[in-house]
């Protein structure tokens, strides 16, 4: 008999269950709801877009695999988005729309279609949020997409930390490239399968068939080289190709999460060195917070989602250093609101944001409560460290010595030392004479409690 989908899914799910935590599973897979099963396929409805991107991305194997027990070899899930959840379903429809736009369907353009095949598709210049942080190299990288090999900047090198976009930029290039069909061929490989493809090469003795692979491509993008250092051989056969091209007049895009200085004493170092007098070396650097609220916005627009800027303020706060981390903080709290039919608002992204565990807590700085004592009450905040004794002063930097004492582990001696050199007896007296304020006043006790939670919203 016929196992119905229901049942195959469950079985799925029981295979799935004891290989992931218990948080995950509830956040992936229960909202999860199998709709049609035929030949070897399953298709699956998800809350949105960004549940396939995840599911991809994070479980795709172990689903495989549950799938190829359950059903059979080479079974595969398809991923349906539920087009009920309020207007999210036409958001998607005009997502899919644009991307169909980037990927014509008529025949004479299935090269092109091959091309692309490579590349993530939503890594291109469009979706690329700018900043000071980028600006540069996306300018550039942008001049070497509409003209590559043609450029000063050949070979580019990108270079920059973990989950910067390095990745995203020089995938836009090649895309670019393709769309505009000034190339016809792109490679783009990262470091370490082209080590590998050069290994099973030399395993299967056909080096020359590689060699002429990449030989023949009109553009070569690699990305993070530094993952040949230490490996000699690999080294060669890259070189060996760089120079081909090279010559051929061929654009080359490298990236790397280091400067080429830093290739340290390898021979990495000298032969890239000389290579890069000739082309370009351009850095990323981590986004400013304004980057980053506005990359926020982007990716939740492309979801679907209008995200509320103050929940974006908090979650780019917090999340500074890795534009990874912070799309992998906007989908899950994307998944927790579909999940619990919940609004997203500040206080589950302060959830999220407790779970994964990545805000920075930043200790409370004197210069911080300055900053926000000062901003209340509209004064210049080195008034704060003046000597000066004028009436409309005095409260405020009472207030924010006692913000010191009570939000930061500062002595008093030292907090005297940042308000202008007062010594700690004037300290005390500040605090005493809040203390007693607060005792009688109750505007004074609102006016602390929202100092404390604005000074705060940095700690969560
Ligand atoms: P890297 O290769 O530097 O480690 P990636 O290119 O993989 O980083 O970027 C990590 C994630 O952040 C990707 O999903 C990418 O789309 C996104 N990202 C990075 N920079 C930007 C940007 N300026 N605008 C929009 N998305 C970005
Ligand atoms: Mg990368």
């Amino acid at each position: 008999m016929q196992k119905s989908c229901d049942h195959i899914w469950n079985e799925v799910l029981d295979i799935i269950r004891p290989q992931i935590n218990e948080q995950s599973f509830n956040t992936w897979f229960v909202p999860l709801k199998p709709r049609t099963v035929s030949d070897n396929t399953i298709s699956v409805e998800i809350p949105g877009k960004f549940f396939s991107e995840w599911l991809d991305e994070h479980y795709k194997n172990l689903i495989s695999s549950a799938l190829e027990d359950v059903i059979n070899q080479g079974a595969s899930i398809k991923y349906v988005v539920n087009s009920s959840n309020g207007n999210n379903g036409k958001k998607e429809a005009n997502a899919r729309a644009r991307k169909e736009e980037i990927i014509p369907s008529s025949a004479k353009t299935k090269y092109i279609k091959d091309n692309l095949s490579k590349f993530n598709l939503r890594y291109n210049f469009d979706n690329f949020v700018e900043g000071p942080s980028n600006q540069f190299a996306k300018a550039v990288a942008m001049v070497v997409a509409e003209k590559p090999g043609k450029t000063k900047f050949n070979p580019l090198l990108i270079w920059g930390g973990v989950g910067l976009g390095k990745t995203h930029i020089a995938q836009a290039i090649g895309i670019h490239g393709i769309e505009n069909k000034s190339l016809k061929t792109v490679s783009y490989v990262s470091s370490k399968q082209f080590t590998m493809d050069f290994i099973s090469a030399i395993q299967s003795k056909r080096t020359k068939e590689f060699s002429s692979f990449y030989d023949k491509v009109d553009m070569l993008i690699v990305d993070d080289i530094e993952f040949f250092i230490g490996k000699e051989s690999t080294q060669e056969q890259f070189f060996h190709t760089f120079n081909t091209l090279h010559l051929k007049g061929k654009q080359i895009v490298l990236t790397s999460d280091r400067p080429p200085r830093e290739f340290s004493g390898l021979d990495i170092e000298e032969r890239l060195t000389s290579r890069f007098q000739n082309g370009l070396v351009v850095d990323i650097k981590a986004p400013d917070l304004e980057t980053r609220v506005a990359i926020l916005k982007r990716k939740a627009g492309e979801e679907g989602v209008n995200l509320d800027s103050e929940v974006a303020l908090m979650m780019a706060t917090h999340i500074s250093k890795n534009i990874r981390e912070l799309e992998g903080a906007l989908i899950r709290l994307l998944a927790y609101a579909s999940m619990m039919g919940q609004q997203i608002d500040t206080n589950l992204a302060r959830t999220v944001l407790k779970d994964l565990k990545v805000y920075e807590t930043k200790p409370i700085s004197i210069e911080d409560i300055q900053k926000m004592v000062a901003g209340h009450y509209d004064l210049n905040e080195n008034l704060l460290r003046d000597k000066t004794r004028k009436q409309e002063i005095v409260l405020p930097r009472q207030i924010a010595m006692y913000l010191v004492k009570e939000m930061t582990n500062y002595s008093l001696k030292t907090t005297g030392l940042h308000f202008g050199g007062r010594d700690h007896t004037t300290v005390l007296h500040a605090i005493n004479t809040v203390n007693l304020m607060m005792e009688q006043d109750e505007q004074m006790r609102e006016t602390i409690s929202t100092l404390k939670q604005k000074i705060g919203y940095n700690q969560l």
